[in-house]
């Protein structure tokens, strides 16, 4: 575990010494679960982003992008269920003044209960051997049937409760189970308050006429209110997608884990729209579409797993999360939801206004069901700069610091490199530049000894190092250094840009999917 830690706080700290993520106005200390991307952080957030988009709408005829506006009118949040039910139920310990969410104080005491059955069962399968039959032991041992008749007990309550906006049982739940601050031991409870995640604002100069507003919570409706608007103008057919990527905001209540969960993030999100009936098959294939498109980027297939959702939010009849590996453990990545005709008929019965879709080949009317894919682009920016982050310990015992990136999101794609600064070398270097530039984000680098600036560049996750020396003079070739395996090969200047398209170009990442 201490290692782990380690290892995310050297993902933090490497990130904001190469510029990647900075806090928000460090200056005035930083503002919590809000960050900036930096020079470099910027180029990969928008070649992920990039690499989303291409997949999606470049990719497939029948998906089309928007771009939304943040602010929107404020009943949308009404119809999609946000106003009233986008609550985190709060509980402050007076002793500690630490904030929770109550339902997770009850769910963690809960999961200790099915954690001592679990340990009875693993006990009871080391003592029976190859003759264990678990489901009868689940079903006649008193001890455990007792753990699990009290967690299902209590969560049953807990969503009674929940459910019936009934917060003084919550908190009587949480005094009758005994549970204690974590930090302080102690049992000094507030009462429980239900506390939106969205972030209030005002539109309007004067204080009587000023209209709520809410920052978009999530991109999603603002794909739902302009769907006829995208058919009829796009002339698409069902099945079609909507794709688009931008901010949303969210009051976390638990804002830790650096950019995994921010108060203002940015999602990736693609609302697919299908005939009523097919939206199973529509789930499925999406599911594995997506999975694909994360395992092209070739981060390593273990660090993948689907976990599908028992409990489904009020939208869905379907929902799985593709999780990673992050450095703090397996979490969400993205979810897939079958969100039903629920939003699209929120927004009919709210706006009064019809938002069907007329099937010629049916000859009906009816409201399309909705796949949705959701991927956060700050966690997948997590994903990529954590799982490439690599120490490694050389042949001569040395260490180096490398950022395997996958090349093709890589923010500079290679780095060229005088091996003096003079004998007309930088003015070569600077030529090489000026011809790159035009396909790929080169940088040049004069400072220091080559060895140094080697490392630099693994560091930032250069693929390439080309160098010039006193005999690119006499013959126009170059050695190209690549940054995982570290040899080197002498290359005519005139190839450079079709060794590099080779390894960083979008199409053949995106053919590995
Ligand atoms: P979680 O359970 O982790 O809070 P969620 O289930 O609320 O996430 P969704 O509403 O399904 O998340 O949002 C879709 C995606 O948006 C998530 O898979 C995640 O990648 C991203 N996301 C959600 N909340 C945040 C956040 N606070 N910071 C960064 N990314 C987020």
């Amino acid at each position: 575990m201490a290692k782990q830690e380690d290892l995310f706080k050297n993902v933090v700290s490497h990130a904001k010494e190469y510029g990647f993520i900075f806090p928000s106005s460090e200056v005035y200390d930083g503002l919590s679960a809000v960050y900036d991307y930096a020079q470099n952080g910027v180029e990969l957030k928008k070649n992920i982003r990039e690499y989303w988009w291409k997949s999606m709408v470049q990719m497939n005829e029948n998906i089309v992008g928007l771009d939304a506006a943040i602010l929107m009118h404020p009943t949308t949040w009404k119809a999609s269920g946000h106003v009233d039910a986008f609550n985190d139920p709060l509980i402050d310990n007076k002793d500690s003044k630490k904030r929770y969410r109550a339902d997770v104080l009850i769910e963690d005491y809960a999961e200790k209960l099915n954690q001592k059955a679990q340990k009875e069962i693993e006990k009871a399968r080391t003592r029976f051997g190859d003759a264990f039959n678990e489901q009868e032991f689940v079903t006649t041992n008193a001890r455990v049937m007792e753990y699990k008749a009290k967690e299902r007990q209590i969560l049953e309550r807990m969503g009674r409760s929940l459910g019936n906006n009934d917060l003084e049982d919550v908190k009587a739940l949480i005094e009758e189970l005994e549970i204690a601050c974590p930090e302080s031991g102690s049992r000094n409870w507030t009462d429980v308050k239900q506390f939106n995640l969205m972030f209030g604002t005002k539109l309007g100069a004067s204080a009587e006429n000023a209209m709520d507003l809410y920052l978009r919570p999530e991109t999603a409706q603002g794909i739902f209110v302009n769907f006829l608007n995208v058919q009829k103008s796009g002339r698409m057919k069902v099945p079609f997608g909507i794709a688009q990527t931008g901010k949303a905001f969210r009051n976390e209540i638990v804002a830790r884990q650096f950019i995994f969960r921010m108060r203002e993030f940015e999602q990736m999100e693609m609302q697919f729209f299908v005939r009523p009936g097919e939206e199973m098959q529509w789930y499925e294939h999406w599911k594995t579409t997506r999975l694909n498109w994360h395992l092209s980027l070739g981060l390593g297939k273990e660090n993948y797993r689907f976990h599908d959702h028992e409990k489904l939010a009020h939208y869905a009849n379907a929902a799985a999360d593709i999780e990673f590996n992050f450095p703090f453990g397996f979490k969400e990545l993205e979810g897939i939801h079958s969100r039903t005709d629920f939003d699209l008929k929120a927004h009919e019965q709210y706006s009064g206004r019809k938002l069907q879709y007329f099937d010629p080949e049916l000859n009906e009317n009816y409201v399309p069901y909705v796949v949705e894919t959701s991927v956060g682009l700050d966690r997948m920016f997590l994903a990529v700069f954590a799982t490439s982050l690599k120490e490694e310990t050389l042949e001569d015992g040395s260490t180096r610091t490398v950022l395997k990136l996958p090349a093709v999101l890589a923010p500079t794609k290679a780095a060229v490199l005088p091996l003096v600064k003079k004998d007309g070398l930088p003015e070569i270097s600077r030529k090489i530049i000026e011809d790159l530039k035009w396909d790929f984000n080169v940088a040049y680098d004069e400072k220091d000894a080559v060895g140094r600036r080697y490392r630099r560049q693994d560091a930032l996750g250069t693929p390439f190092c080309i160098t010039v020396d006193h005999q690119t003079i006499e013959d126009q070739t170059v050695t190209i250094r690549h940054r995982d395996t570290m040899k080197q090969d002498r290359v005519k200047i005139a190839d450079l840009k079709s060794i590099i398209e080779n390894e960083v170009s979008m199409k053949n990442w995106l053919m590995k999917m």
